[in-house]
């Protein structure tokens, strides 16, 4: 099973996920605190999973543009 670790913006707690939760367009669910927030919405969300030498990350400088940005469907 392949999974990712994402950081919650709430509580700040690591936990990971499947990676089918990242790829589909769902909210993701804090086990700690209870909260459902977006994935582009985590301060780290890290795709790869802790056994995996090569982890990708996206750098924790997302902007606040990057956050709110509203994603336009067509
Ligand atoms: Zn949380």
């Amino acid at each position: 099973m392949d999974i990712f670790n994402v950081v919650c913006p709430a509580c700040k707690k690591k936990y990971y996920a499947d990676m089918l939760l990242y790829s589909l367009d769902v909210e993701l669910h804090c086990p700690f605190c209870d909260v459902y927030f977006r994935k582009e919405k985590s301060p780290h969300v890290f795709v790869g999973g802790t056994a995996a030498s090569a982890v990708v990350r996206i750098p924790g400088g997302l902007s606040k543009e990057m956050i709110y940005q509203p994603k336009r469907k067509k």
